[in-house]
């Protein structure tokens, strides 16, 4: 497809901050080939698959500006100033996030700060884990019976101070309230916290018997599913050691998998002991 070939979908001088899906680069937007087709410099993020890097043209410049929780990794300043050198040295920059660059993916910031260096930018979402991933889970995120409403939440919400020093604030969410709200919770980056969240939103009033689904990997060939229930998600996950990069789904729209299931995923399976 000729069309994807565009070298003036993105200026010299200009960035775009793509998303580039939660893995399968089958869900990667048309905006997002064009721009990795056209880029003089990649700048990209950990999450980011071999598959999708491999759209880019051999021979170009490619960055790793990995962010992985609990990794020592680059700042966010330093990310910034990458992109604005590479920008003002003429290049056509990618900024290549995984999922969707504004969804708990830090590209508010490196929109502000282009914005206030007057360098070009666009902006070209992608498809965000928390829903994607569900789907290959065979979990829908709404469902008429279910929810008309549903929270995508940070496990991990964290502020950097001035020297780069990151302060956990997690503790300040009201996670009583929003599991009293929110019927369906989608949770980024929370295996780490997971304990504190699951017993303050039991401590709110849910039941220790409401589904949740652990989705690792997902959209990728080592997606793995483990179905639990909020009074078990903890010690379920320590047991099958589902460890991060996961997404929780917490909600009735879990059952759905029972009979929505149709991506080959590794159906993960917690120790029952005496059963
Ligand atoms: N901007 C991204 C989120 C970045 S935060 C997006 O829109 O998807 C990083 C978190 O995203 C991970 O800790 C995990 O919770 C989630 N995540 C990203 N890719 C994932 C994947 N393939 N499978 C499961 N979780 C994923």
């Amino acid at each position: 497809m000729n069309e994807l070939e565009d070298p003036a979908y993105l200026a010299p001088g200009a960035v775009a901050l793509v998303g580039a899906g939660p893995g399968d680069p089958d869900l990667l937007t048309l905006g997002a080939v064009k721009a990795l087709r056209a880029a003089d410099a990649v700048v990209y993020d950990a999450l980011v698959s071999p598959e999708i890097l491999a759209f880019i043209p051999p021979g170009r410049e490619l960055i790793a500006a990995g962010k992985r929780g609990g990794r020592p990794s680059a700042s966010q300043s330093d990310i910034c100033d990458t992109l604005v050198e590479l920008a003002r040295e003429g290049k056509r920059v990618v900024r290549l996030k995984g999922g969707d660059p504004f969804v708990f993916g830090r590209g508010g910031e490196e929109a502000l700060r282009l914005a206030q260096e007057g360098i070009p930018f666009r902006v070209i979402p992608g498809l965000t884990s928390g829903i994607a991933g569900p789907a290959y889970a065979g979990i829908p995120v709404t469902h008429r019976e279910v929810n008309a409403n549903v929270a995508l939440i940070t496990g991990q919400e964290r502020a950097e101070d001035p020297e780069g020093e990151h302060l956990p604030h997690i503790t300040r969410v009201d996670w009583e309230e929003l599991g009293r709200i929110f019927p369906v919770l989608v949770l980024y980056m929370a295996m780490r916290n997971l304990h504190l969240v699951a017993s303050r939103l039991l401590s709110g009033g849910r039941s220790p018997e409401t589904p949740v689904a652990v989705i690792r990997w997902a959209t990728t060939p080592r997606q793995e599913t483990m179905v639990s229930t909020l009074g078990r998600v903890v010690e379920d996950s320590a047991a099958c050691k589902m460890d991060p990069p996961a997404i929780v789904v917490i909600g009735e729209v879990v059952n759905l998998r029972k009979k929505i299931k149709w991506f080959n995923d590794r159906e993960i399976i917690p120790p029952r002991p005496g059963e």
